[in-house]
This record gives C-alpha cells, structure tokens and sequence, in this order.
C-alpha cells in the first residue's frame, strides 16, 4: 500500500468476435497496474487499426458498450502510470504509427534503459517524436528497420532494446507479444474455450474473461499470435526468468500468478518469515488494505496473535497516490484509509505493511492508529530496506527520497513515529519467495541489467 506505483498493464486477444469488448474488461482487471490512462486499439473489417484512448480511469475513458459495437477479431489495451515520459495524452497508449508494414498499435510495460541513447540517435536519423515515452522509440525502431517483413523488423527491434519490458503490437493481420530478455516484467499467454488467444501483464486478466492460463512468455521471447496460429521467435538468448520480486511483494493482484506463484501465497509467506524474524509482544495484527492483507494474516499465524481489520479502505478513492504533490497525497491517504478504535483502541498494535518506500504514508497510518486510541504501534514491513531506485519500470521516485536509503532503520522508525520498526531480511525474502531467481535490485541486490549512468552493483551472486 505504501510502496512504489507501477508502471502499466498490456492486455491483447486474437480470434474472438469481442476483441474489444474483451480486451476492455482486460484492461479493467489490470487497472492497479496503471491508473492514469486507459485505451484499446482494434482492427476492423476494412483492416484499419483504430484507437480509443484518453487520461484517466478504464471506466472513465472508454465504455463497454462502445467497445461491443466496434467489430473486429483482435485488440490490443493498456492501463499506464507514467515512469519515463510525461503524464500526458500524448503518451497514451495503445500508439498507432503508420509504417511501411501498415498501421502498427503498440502497448508497452516497463522502462528501456537504453532508450535516451536510441532516441537519440534515431533523432541524429531524422525521426520525429511526439511523445516522449520510450515505446515510441520501438515503433521508431520498427518503421525504420530495412528487414523484409514486420516479425523481421521487430526481431532486429528488440533486440536492440535493454531492461525490463512487455510489449504488444497489433498490426492488420496478427498480435505480437514480447517479454524482456531477463523477464524482469511479466507477461502471461492464454487461450479462451474458443480458441481466442490471450496475452497479458497478470493471469487475473485472463481469469476475467475466462481464458485458460498457457504458460509464461519467455524471457526473450517474441510470440507471433495469427491466422497460423501461435509462433515463437527469439530475439535474445535462452535464459532463466528473473522476474521483480516485486510484482509478489506488491504489484500484482492477490489472485494472479507470478512465474507460477500465487501473489497471495507469496505475500502470506512474507508474513510468516517476518514473525519469525521480527516478533514483539502484542495484542493484535493489523494489515494495510488490501495488498499486505496476506502478509499480516502470516504474520498474525506465526506469531499465534489474532488479526483483524484494524483499517479500512474507502473503495471509491482509486487514483489519491497519483497526487504530485505531497500534501495532496497525504491527504489522500487520510481519505482512503480509516482506522476501527474497536479493533485498536488500548491495545499494543502490530502495524504490517508491505513495502516502505518513501515512509510518507507509513507516518499518517501510525498516526491513524494513535488517533484511534492504538497504545503502542509496532511496524513490520514484509521486504526489505527498499534503497535503490527501480531502473526496470516502476516508478519509486528519486534516490533521494527514498527513506531507507538516506536513514537508519531507527531514523526511519522516529520519522514515522511507531514505538518499534522491522524489515524482512533480504535473505528471509529469498527464503520466503523460494527456489527461483528474481530481480532484487531495488532492495540492494544489485541491478541485473545495466543502467546508462547509474554505477550501482551487478546482481550478486
Ligand atoms: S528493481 Fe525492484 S521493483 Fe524494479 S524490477 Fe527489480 S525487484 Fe522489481
């Protein structure tokens, strides 16, 4: 709840008579992913690509029955919360771009950490911008390439790019679908009753809809989704997923699997492995809604303390975080959390969250608490120190205003003003998330791609 803010949802379907439709309440299920833009591209009956998008909620921009109405068997959507480029229509997305190849709609999560040096040399070229968001570089790439045909041309593409990504294009005759060489960003393929082929950020899109999860797209995988079928292309080199520990911790909606792991198993793992590792006297566990629910349900199991819902979210306030300014935000939290003075009232409160980041919101829920007669308030974070700023696609804002980074853990538990404060360890993270390599980077575990700029560690062994 307090963590960092995503970066965006992707969402395509092939085959169905409701792409649109589809693709709409797919976008919907992935609205935490992105909430400050929203729009689908569809290909119609005369083989043009069109787009609907504009600023603002899935709900608020597009509806249902408009997308019903538009005809056509394939779709691209996407939610975005801006990490590179500003917050503006312009960098909306789906992006349609005319090529050589015909209308080329492109979505994307994640951030290319090579895209100001490519941008700058496809400018040196002659290309024009229009927005300012690294997805446009892709499409700069692809209309540029010489290669014969468009799979050609977004194989040499991608290849081209570095960090964590997923994109989706939509051309006239197929969906393309590709997922960072390291897979640091998620991206799921599925398939409904029908036969309609689905990609997507998360499995709970393809539940919406009730397509069948497939498999993971690989790391470095380019799959093409036609008339022929599903194919698959490499542009990079097999190798092992290393997804961001993150999407677990955070990100994901408790009902999608990560890389095979159930997000809500994983944060209730997090909460055993923090008991163990951080117990203190108390009369009750309090979760912040909804993401580190699980977690403080594992801490309450290993602990042997009872849980209740010592705070409730306010449902109709969805998009407070986007505030840029900090007394707004912080409002914001006073008007999407309430604290219950019957389950806090005289009582020592174990407070979990899932991630500090910034230690702005972590101070007001303390407050909270107190204000509802809480007599002592024990913070618990189920990861760890969050002390490097993402690279890969989520926006955790500057080096600087990271609380971790700059403070003690004791400076830390003063600027909140809990009575105690404690982290999961980074080994009790690994231990908790279990046999698999993930990206670590922003908790210090070195970053697994490199940044231009940025001399910060490789990932450690
Ligand atoms: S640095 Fe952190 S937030 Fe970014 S991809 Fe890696 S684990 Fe995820």
């Amino acid at each position: 709840m307090a963590g960092p803010r995503e970066a965006c949802g992707v969402f395509a379907i092939f085959g169905d008579d409701e792409a649109a439709l589809k693709t709409y309440w797919g976008i919907f299920s992935l609205q935490h992913r992105g909430q400050e833009s929203a729009g689908i591209a569809v290909v119609g009956p005369d083989g043009d690509v069109t787009v609907h998008k504009g600023m603002g909620l899935v709900t608020e921009v597009l509806r249902p029955e408009v997308e019903a109405a538009r005809s056509g068997r394939a779709a691209l959507g996407h939610v975005r919360y801006s990490t590179f480029g500003e917050s503006t229509v312009i960098n909306a997305q789906p992006l349609l771009m005319r090529t050589r190849f015909g209308p080329l709609a492109l979505a994307h999560n994640g951030n290319v950490v090579n895209a100001p040096g490519l941008k700058a040399e496809l400018e040196r070229a002659g290309a024009v911008f229009q927005g300012t968001t690294d997805s446009e570089v892709l499409a700069h790439l692809i209309a540029r390439s010489r290669r014969e045909g468009v799979r050609e041309a977004l194989l040499e593409s991608l290849g081209a790019l570095q960090g964590g990504f997923a994109f989706g294009v939509l051309t006239r005759r197929q969906i393309f679908a590709a997922r960072d060489p390291l897979g640091i960003r998620p991206l799921v393929l599925g398939r409904t009753d029908r036969g309609a082929v689905v990609v997507a950020s998360e499995t709970c899109a393809l539940d919406t809809i009730g397509a069948h999860f497939e498999r993971e797209v690989a790391p470095g995988e380019l799959l093409e989704i036609g008339p022929e079928g599903v194919l698959s292309f490499r542009f990079a080199p097999v190798a092992p997923p290393m997804p961001c520990a993150f999407e677990v911790i955070y990100f994901a909606r408790a009902d999608s699997r990560i890389d095979g792991r159930s997000a809500h198993v994983g944060r209730r793992a997090l909460g055993h492995r923090l008991a163990e590792e951080a117990p203190v006297p108390a009369d009750v566990v309090v979760g912040v809604p909804d993401s580190s629910l699980p977690a403080a349900m594992g801490y309450a199991e290993t602990a042997g303390i009872p849980f209740d819902f010592g705070l409730v979210k306010n449902r109709y306030i969805a998009r407070t975080f986007i505030a840029p300014r900090q007394q707004d935000r912080e409002m914001g939290v006073q008007l999407k959390l309430s604290a219950v003075p019957e389950v806090v009232r005289n009582r020592r409160v174990v407070l979990v969250d899932d991630s500090l980041v910034r230690g702005t919101t972590s101070r007001r829920l303390v407050q909270l608490l107190r204000e509802a007669g809480a007599r002592e308030v024990h913070m618990r974070i189920a990861s760890p120190p969050y002390t490097h700023p993402c690279h890969y696609g989520i926006d955790t804002s500057r080096a600087t205003e990271l609380a971790a980074r700059n403070m003690s853990v004791e400076e830390v538990r003063a600027m909140v003003g809990a009575d105690t404060l404690a982290y999961l360890s980074l080994d009790g993270l690994k231990a908790a998330l279990g046999e698999h390599r993930w990206c670590l980077a922003c908790f210090g575990g070195g970053y697994p791609v490199p940044v231009p700029g940025v001399a910060e560690p490789a990932t450690r062994a």
